[in-house]
């Protein structure tokens, strides 16, 4: 873990209100009170520690969600996770978020992201310093209409100078049709904008035929993929993350984790943490389940986090430049 630790890393799949510390969630939870709808229980039984089910998991993010309805929470929360993920040694991050309308509170997914922006404040900067570069992707919610995608798609266009870099399909896998999203998505991809779909958390051959041939930029989880799929998805980059996948048992264990498939093919992957606060774990200890399931030693480790160089989502060269120069250093300082 120390070696892990001390890597450069870049964190590709992270979602922001999945990764809020707990002591944050319980915190905001006792604050709101009665506002949040649950007995106090209730909302210990849900922010305890240990293992989630998928269904558990959807549970908890409708507690946070209601528990992150002030702006300033939001630019609070998103500083926070930052903050960690850098002092996880994260080099580069692409944090994703699901923009939401709570006209309740006065939020709008407009004011929402500007909350989000503000808490990356200092980070989506192109690459001068030694602090660590973030991006933002914003996240399609599989509950919501095509209108409510073509809203979210809209704005990231909007804010293309401002740190958004792509669009992901996410939410629920069990909810939602794929052709509700099709249009946003391809919205999406004329504007410039890259795309990465949340697939094969649950069997649907169907759906992921569909999602292959719209040619995403990335593809996340990827758990019930046959080897044939694997092989039409095999120049995309795949955004693994181990920990959820096992808690939410869409594995059996790590050794059998499908990772194991995946780079043996030399097929190009990435290592992330999906929600570090609802399955506390960090990309280090990540990094390093996967060193101990897979026996790779420290130089393939190495080359594992240099090669997410290639697969992020931000087209500046300079900001590739930047990062190829933090692994380089890393290169020399091992050798
Ligand atoms: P947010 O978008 O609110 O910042 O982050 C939480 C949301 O991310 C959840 O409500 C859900 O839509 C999505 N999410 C987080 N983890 C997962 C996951 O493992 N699978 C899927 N499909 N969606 C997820």
């Amino acid at each position: 873990l120390e070696f892990c630790q001390a890597l450069p890393k870049i964190e590709l799949h992270a979602h922001l209100n999945g990764s809020i510390r707990n002591s944050t969630i319980r915190e905001l939870a006792a604050s709101k009170g009665d506002a949040v709808g649950l007995a106090r229980e209730d909302i210990l039984k849900i922010t305890e520690d240990g293992d989630r089910n998928l269904a558990e998991c959807f549970r908890l993010f409708d507690l946070i969600h209601k528990v992150t309805t002030e702006h300033t929470t939001v630019t609070r929360i998103t500083r926070e996770v930052l903050q960690d993920f850098a002092d996880d040694n994260v080099i580069y991050i692409e944090i994703r978020t699901t923009p939401k309308d709570n006209a309740k509170f006065g939020i709008t997914k407009q004011s929402y992201l500007d909350s989000v922006l503000a808490g990356m404040e200092g980070y989506i900067h192109k690459g001068e310093g030694s602090k660590m570069m973030a991006r933002l992707i914003l996240s399609i919610d599989r509950r919501e209409t095509t209108e409510q995608a073509l809203a979210t798609v809209k704005l990231a266009a909007a804010y293309k100078t401002k740190g958004v870099v792509g669009i992901d399909l996410s939410g629920n896998p069990s909810i939602g049709e794929w052709a509700t999203f099709v249009p946003a998505l391809r919205k999406a991809q004329q504007q410039g904008l890259k795309v990465t779909l949340h697939a094969g958390e649950v069997t649907n051959s169907t759906e992921i035929k569909s999602m292959l041939e719209m040619q995403p930029d990335r593809l996340g989880h990827v758990c019930t993929f046959t080897d044939d799929e694997l092989e039409s998805a095999r120049d995309i980059p795949i955004e693994l993350c181990p920990t959820s996948n096992l808690r939410t048992e869409s594995v059996k264990s790590y050794g059998t984790h499908h990772f194991g498939k995946i780079y043996g093919r030399g097929m190009p992957v990435v290592l992330c943490t999906d929600d570090s606060g609802v399955f506390n774990t960090t990309l280090s200890k990540e990094y390093a389940i996967v060193a101990d399931a897979f026996s790779m030693d420290e130089e393939a480790m190495l080359q594992l986090a240099s090669k997410a160089v290639d697969y992020i989502f931000d087209a500046s060269p300079n900001v590739r430049t930047v990062l190829k120069g933090k692994f380089s250093a890393a290169w020399m300082r091992w050798n």
